[in-house]
């Protein structure tokens, strides 16, 4: 069969990893066509993740911040919220970077096929259309960043609206009276923050023993301090067994060691996890490997088992981040074009945007300690901070942790008001081997929270006392 359209390189998928990737290897003189099922490109984190969430959490942070500013004798009164405007903000928000993202594709002659793409040779791929027409694409080589989707737990009535996922959350149909999530990580406690900002009664259930189960448990006590006053009623080490549509609500069964009192919830939010989408693909028509649950594994060049096939973001593996996707996404293009890369990115940065944000970043504290590593911990808490004093946020804390014997820095936990904006030092300090005297001798501005990285820097736990 002909081809309808031929090209050097295809990316299949247009999230943060695969416009990256088409953009960069377009600006590499490559002929790249972009394949994406959706009319807006920006894939899970432009659309339905990354973007309109912080959106919404900021107008959560505003009525928030509002609601504590009688403290220093400012009161705003109940806040009045037009759910239409706030969803028009969000759609701005996400419609802005969506338009730019389609510019930017047309400036560098990217061409974009809109359509579902299925392999059926190891260089052709079929797009079926909505209008149900196909084409086929001829490719030399592939880039496959076609990411994940929700995990759809089973024991829910998922054709009931009631019952949502993420993406269902943010289209904020309403500000349900109560609301049940399911999933105590960072996308479940990002929502609990949005819905408990604009008035819902939020509870949480998580199967862990901590919510955000990945991060330092001090990290996590300020967050769960603050949720728990905010009215926010947190369950750990529960599950739900069992959720069924009713009249009233969605009546739910728990099973566990702190089982919510009220059954009945008028939406619940399941927040449990995401699959990557390498099952979906006919990834096996090009005899590229998936894994039993649908990732797709490459090297260090982002190659799969066939050579001249790429695979990056969400759909090779944890963690899923747009930031990992988009370093991917580059390292797959140039390494196409045929630059001798490979991956050198020494760690990843989490964050979680909640109120107050969590953010982390290399070797957590407990991992050093559960491996046994010698490690010395800088801790500063924000108490201390004049800029934290004065912003009425004093619950955070900054720690570094470093190897005792190099006094390198491996890892770093911030949480606190812009934890998020703070993280970045550390992991720029960590890719660079800095060792935790480098940051000390910095000179950090004054009065800003980023003086809290240069003061953990400083402040030991008695493991290492002249560092200088
Ligand atoms: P995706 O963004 O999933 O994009 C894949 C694209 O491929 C999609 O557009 C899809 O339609 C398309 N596609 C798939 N299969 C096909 C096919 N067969 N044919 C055509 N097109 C196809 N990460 C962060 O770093 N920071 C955050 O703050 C953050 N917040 C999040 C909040 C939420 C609510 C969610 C759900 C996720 C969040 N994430 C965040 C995660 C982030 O969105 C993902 O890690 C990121 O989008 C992954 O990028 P990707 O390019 O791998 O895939």
């Amino acid at each position: 069969r002909q081809a309808d359209v031929e090209c050097r390189v295809l990316v299949l998928g247009a999230g943060p990893g695969g416009y990256t990737a088409a953009f960069r290897a377009a600006d590499l003189g490559l002929d790249t066509v972009l394949v994406e099922r959706y009319a807006a490109l920006g894939g899970v984190c432009l659309n339905v993740g990354c973007i309109p969430s912080k959106a919404l959490l900021h107008a959560a942070d505003v009525i928030e911040q509002a609601s504590h500013a009688s403290e220093y004798g400012v009161d705003f009164g109940k806040p009045k919220i037009a759910l239409d405007k706030l969803r028009t903000y969000k759609e701005k928000v996400v419609g802005q970077l969506t338009k730019g993202l389609a510019g930017m594709a047309k400036q560098r002659k990217v061409r974009v096929v809109q359509g579902t793409g299925r392999f059926v040779s190891a260089n052709e791929l079929e797009v079926a259309g909505d209008d149900g027409k196909t084409q086929l694409l001829r490719f030399e080589q592939c880039i496959i960043a076609a990411g994940s989707q929700a995990l759809k737990l089973p024991g829910f009535p998922w054709d009931d609206p009631r019952v949502m996922d993420s993406t269902d959350a943010l289209e904020l149909a309403d500000v349900p009276s109560r609301l049940l999530v399911v999933g105590g990580g960072i996308i479940g406690l990002e929502m609990a923050t949005v819905y408990r900002g604009l008035g819902s009664e939020v509870t949480v259930v998580e199967l862990a023993d901590q919510l955000m189960p990945g991060a330092d448990k001090d990290l996590v006590k300020p967050l769960a301090d603050r949720l728990k006053k905010g009215g926010v009623s947190t369950h750990l080490k529960t599950k739900v067994v069992e959720a069924r549509a009713g009249k009233k609500g969605i009546e739910v069964d728990f099973e566990g060691e702190n089982i919510p009192e009220g059954k009945l919830f008028d939406r619940v939010l399941v927040a449990v996890g995401r699959s990557p989408n390498g099952k979906k693909i006919d990834a096996d028509k090009a005899g590229v490997r998936v894994t039993e649950r649908g990732f797709i594994e490459v090297d260090a060049q982002m190659r799969t088992n066939v050579p001249h096939i790429f695979a990056i973001g969400d759909v090779i593996g944890q963690p899923m981040l747009a930031h990992k996707a988009t370093h991917e996404g580059k390292l797959a293009a140039e390494v196409a074009a045929g630059e001798k890369k490979e991956w050198v990115a020494r760690v990843i940065p989490s964050v979680a945007y909640t109120d107050p944000e969590i953010a982390w970043v290399g070797v957590t504290e407990t991992e050093a300690r559960a491996k046994g590593l010698k490690v010395g911990v800088g801790k500063f808490p924000w108490a201390a901070s004049g800029r934290a004093i004065g912003l009425s946020r004093t619950e955070g804390f900054t720690k570094l942790v470093f190897d005792e014997a190099t006094h390198r820095i491996i890892g770093a936990g911030i949480v606190g008001v812009h934890a998020g904006e703070l993280i970045a030092e550390a992991a720029l300090a960590i890719e660079m081997g800095c060792e935790v005297a480098d940051i000390g001798h910095t000179i950090h501005p004054h009065p800003t929270l980023s003086e809290s990285v240069g003061m953990a820097a400083e402040v030991f736990d008695g493991t290492i006392t002249d560092l200088y």
